[in-house]
């Protein structure tokens, strides 16, 4: 390969105006942000928010700035699902309404909501997106009007918000930094730091928990923790708070109640693992608590002062493939979020190259618990064989959807039963998502097993993040797993053809009145094999089970 001449740089392609330069340059210097490659994402969002598009001019002054070729800047941005890309001139209208089209809102009516509100809006000055899965399944439907959430949405309720500008998300009225520490908070924490809790023992401890990675991976924390402490220093840390997943919505949940519990979690692993940094990555739809985490990580900086590890908090632009961790990482370096190949893995070499711990919010939420209220906070709960606690996020046709903090054993019976409410007065229990769109669909036939980690596997399903979807007589597996197989083929980042051409091809195949079975069967087993990550992997699962669970649907 040639080598880069040194000297001035020169960018080719399309010259930016000395305006849009200026407006650039302005941006970054009232955010206080640094000048710095990995940021690239955040300097985007910047432009995005400002101008609502980013076009040619701002994408080829950034470029400029940040001494990079215009089309590093360009494919980053087009990576991303929340970034609008245009020519010089154009304009997206004022304002979007995003709907979101997953499982659980098409269930509830998203399609006619989309319907009625195109009808409705002045299409100059607003425009209406289908979106996959906003985090919200138990309020469905829902629509975001510009960053503002709107659950159980009607056409009124939306055009009244977009009418009265009313365009922001509210900021959770969550536990804040000085409620935390008058009841206790950090403490625990300090103890960690200042030795009078040895970091053995918070392993033993985390070990004893039986706690496991709750991204939906399972990794048992305590080896997770003990590998990266073992590996070479700088060693940095990976926060996943990107929850994706169609039907997944628990992390929301605990960081709109209690945001420094999780804070505490990730101090006490950096202390015990020896972190120097913290990367934060937040999924962009959850706009009210990045303002939320903003001010209070502020507060916590203000009071712990130096004694922290270096933090920041990252926004994720729209792109679901970040929830893996590679991609995630690659999305935190200020790339598109394509995921690695592996070895080596993040653990070894993971951000900018370090040894890297990574962890999904809600792993590193029930740390302090674990310390204080010792391992058996968990693991006293026993169920059907099964020990331990899971945050279930259950949506669909039951009386009670939302989080439920239910024993780890618990069948879906039970859990509908016991913890939801049963099922909605009229609908009768058909079927029901284990784990998210990727997890697989079961009969109510199949409902005696522990919804855990490794019991579901003999099924062709897995409880990934424990998002539970159900089903009622009133719908159709197969029309839920096109549901499913779209937003694949939707969300693949096209790094590799099984995944990229298969999701699409399978989409193709569903979508006809009559299945293919052989051939989606030969597909499915090409894309699980042969795909580099896990979501094209198990993108096809929905599909097995409708073939293996449903044949009553494909006659
Ligand atoms: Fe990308 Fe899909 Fe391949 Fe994963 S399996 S790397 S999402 S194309």
């Amino acid at each position: 390969m040639a080598k880069r001449k040194k000297g001035k740089f020169s960018n080719k392609g399309f010259t930016p105006t000395t305006g849009a330069i200026g407006e650039v340059k302005a941006l970054i210097d009232d955010s206080g942000m640094p000048l710095r490659r990995d940021l690239l994402i955040e300097y985007l969002h910047l432009i995005q928010d400002r101008y609502h598009c980013l076009s040619n001019d701002h994408i080829a002054a950034l470029a400029d700035i940040l001494k990079l070729a215009q089309t590093e800047v360009y494919e980053v941005a087009t990576f991303y699902h929340h970034f609008d890309v245009v020519r010089d001139g154009d304009r997206p209208p004022e304002l979007t309404i995003r709907v979101c089209d997953s499982v659980s809102c098409e269930m509830a009516g998203s399609d006619s909501l989309i319907k009625a509100l195109e009808e409705t809006c002045n299409k100059e000055s607003i425009r209406i997106q289908r979106v996959p899965c906003v985090g919200r399944c138990d309020t469905a439907p829902v629509a975001v009007v510009g960053k503002n959430p709107i659950g159980k949405a009607t056409c009124d309720a939306v055009m009244d918000a977009a009418n009265n500008n009313s365009v922001e998300a509210a900021i959770p009225d969550a536990i804040t930094y000085d409620r935390y520490v008058k009841d206790g908070g950090y403490k625990t924490y300090h103890a960690v730091r200042d030795g009078t809790l040895a970091a053995d023992d918070v392993l033993k401890m985390v070990e004893d928990a039986g706690l496991r990675g709750l991204g939906g991976a399972g990794f048992p924390t305590a080896r997770k923790w003990h590998i990266v402490r073992d590996a070479p220093a700088p060693r940095f840390m990976a926060l996943n708070l990107d929850e994706g997943e169609p039907g997944t919505f628990k992390d929301r949940y605990y960081l709109e109640r209690d945001p420094h519990r999780f804070f505490e979690g990730m101090l006490i692993a950096s202390v015990v693992v020896g972190i120097e940094a913290a990367y934060i990555y937040l999924r962009d739809e959850y706009a009210g608590i990045y303002e939320l985490l903003k001010n209070e990580l502020a507060r916590l900086k203000e009071n712990e002062g130096d004694n922290l590890p270096h933090i920041e908090l990252r926004r994720g632009a729209g792109a679901y493939i970040c929830g893996e961790e590679s991609a995630m990482i690659e999305s935190i370096e200020g790339k598109r979020g394509m995921p690695r190949l592996r070895p080596p893995f993040v653990a070894q070499v993971g951000l900018f190259g370090r040894p890297t711990l990574e962890h999904n919010m809600e792993t590193l939420y029930w740390i302090r618990t674990i310390l204080e209220e010792k391992p058996e906070f968990f693991t006293q709960h026993e169920r059907n064989g099964r020990t331990g606690l899971r945050s279930y996020s259950v949506s669909g046709r039951v009386v009670k959807p939302g989080v439920h903090c239910a024993p780890a054993g618990v069948t879906i019976r039970e859990l509908i039963d016991e913890f939801c409410g049963g099922m909605l007065p009229g609908h009768e229990f058909y079927a029901y998502f284990p784990g998210g769109a990727s997890g697989g669909i079961l009969p109510a036939s199949i409902d005696n097993v522990p919804l855990d980690f490794d019991t579901l596997q003999e099924y062709d399903c897995f409880i990934g993040s424990a998002a539970i979807i159900v089903l009622s007589d009133k719908d159709k597996a197969r029309v839920a797993a096109t549901n499913a197989m779209r937003f694949f083929a939707h969300e693949s980042c096209g790094k590799c053809t099984p995944c990229r051409v298969g999701t699409a091809k399978a989409v193709t195949l569903m979508e006809k009145s009559k299945w293919d079975t052989g051939l989606m069967d030969e597909l499915s087993r090409v894309m699980t094999d042969a795909s580099i990550c896990g979501l094209g992997q198990a993108a096809s699962n929905p599909l097995k089970c409708v073939i293996k669970y449903f044949p009553q649907e494909l006659k």
